[in-house]
């Protein structure tokens, strides 16, 4: 019988498997495919934020800044004295329509309460001080520009997360599980991502295939931030001497992960040229395609003990932010798994509870 078994060692089964191990707790984590080819986290963009509307999501997004500017100290291994990420602080900013001010301003009150050290702007002052873009058809800006935001490499900070948990004890093996009743053990954690419906059948989360596009520009902005347009849903950011851009467009029940080339003609390119204008000039170098753990209720993670099963915790739905919340989601597990409430943020509106009552919380900030 193991103490803790965790179903699917990508990032959140990494960051939960160093955090438990942290306080002790002997873990075997299965993973079926430890190359992660079609895991999420090695294909998202390894953005950290805090601007969201949810309040959760703002602090989890402000612990993963301090987290991953830590990590270094962290995460040290033998073998690894002081593991890096890559960090780019280069920050986020998010454009909003007049439709979705008011929404937005709703957003800055919680922002204000967590303190979280965002700035807003109206329309017409964004080229004061971001010279390359362009404010047509937009109301309003959120933005960062104090090192608080930003974005890591994914497959860099799920292997400092691992070969720390690795060190403290924790056991990855190649397994894949069918059915949780396999598993003999005194505590069972599903961090299976976008599958998690597989095994675990009430919970409403599913794939949903986003497509990204790599671009060379004859322009270069290094100290461009991540910018969310949220007017047409398109974003990107600069990636080594090109650019990164995601689309709007997203494909739920997809079995496979090739790029929606098209959307880069029909719905990217457009979008990036009417907002920036050096970006008439591009040329597509590339792309991929990855599956959002999207929660079909309301956009927000479901997170907790399954309340129908003796000994099931569950960690899903992040609808692209599981990244971001890696750490915050890990510790909060941690504190559940060992002391039966949360003890630093409080993460019960992510319970399982409301997912099965169906109370929706959406977050509207998804990129
Ligand atoms: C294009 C794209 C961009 C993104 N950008 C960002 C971003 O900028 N910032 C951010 O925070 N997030 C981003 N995300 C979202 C983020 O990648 C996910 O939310 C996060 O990876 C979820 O982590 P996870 O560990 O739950 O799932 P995964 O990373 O998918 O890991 C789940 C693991 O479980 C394994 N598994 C599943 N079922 C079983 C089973 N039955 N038995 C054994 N193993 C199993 C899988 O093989 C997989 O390795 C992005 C995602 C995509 C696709």
């Amino acid at each position: 019988m193991d103490e803790v078994v965790i179903v699917g060692g990508g990032i959140i089964g990494a960051s939960t498997a160093y955090f438990l191990s942290k306080e002790g707790r002997k873990i075997r984590v299965f993973e079926r495919d430890p190359t992660y080819k079609n895991a999420s986290f090695p294909l998202s963009l390894g953005g950290f934020r805090r601007q969201f509307f949810q309040k959760e999501n703002i602090l989890l997004g402000k612990f993963a800044k301090e987290f991953i500017f830590q990590l270094p100290d962290l995460l040290e291994t033998k073998k690894n004295g002081k593991p890096t990420v890559s960090v780019v602080p280069n920050g986020y900013l998010l454009l909003f329509n007049k439709k979705q001010a008011d929404e937005q301003y709703e957003a800055l009150k919680n922002h204000s309460v967590c303190d979280a050290g965002t700035k807003n702007i109206k329309a017409e002052e964004l080229p004061n001080i971001f010279p390359w873009i362009s404010s047509e058809g937009l109301e309003t800006a959120t933005y960062t520009d104090s090192k608080i935001e930003g974005w890591v490499d994914p497959h860099m900070f799920h292997s400092a997360l691992k070969n720390k948990a690795i060190e403290l004890g924790a056991l990855f093996e190649k397994k894949e599980i069918k059915n949780l009743n396999e598993i003999k053990a005194e505590i069972i954690v599903s961090a299976a991502g976008c599958w998690t419906n597989k095994l675990l059948s009430d919970i409403p989360v599913a794939p949903q295939k986003h497509t990204i596009f790599r671009v060379k520009c004859p322009k270069h902005i290094p100290e461009m931030p991540l910018t969310g347009d949220l007017s047409t849903g398109v974003y990107w950011r600069p990636e080594g001497k090109e650019y990164i851009a995601g689309s709007p467009n997203s494909i739920f029940d997809t079995p496979n992960l090739e790029p929606e080339w098209n959307d880069f003609e029909e719905l990217v390119w457009p979008a990036l040229a009417k907002r920036v204008p050096a970006f008439e000039e591009l040329k597509l170098t590339g792309g991929w395609a990855g599956y959002y753990d999207t929660n079909k209720l309301d956009n927000n993670a479901i997170v907790g003990k399954h309340p129908k099963m003796k000994n099931v915790y569950l960690a899903t739905g992040f609808t692209g932010r599981g990244l971001m919340q890696a750490p915050g989601i890990g510790r909060g597990l941690t504190e559940l798994i060992t002391t039966g409430k949360y003890q630093t943020i409080d993460l019960s509106s992510f319970s399982v509870e409301r997912i099965l009552s169906d109370k929706k919380r959406t977050e509207p900030y998804v990129l």
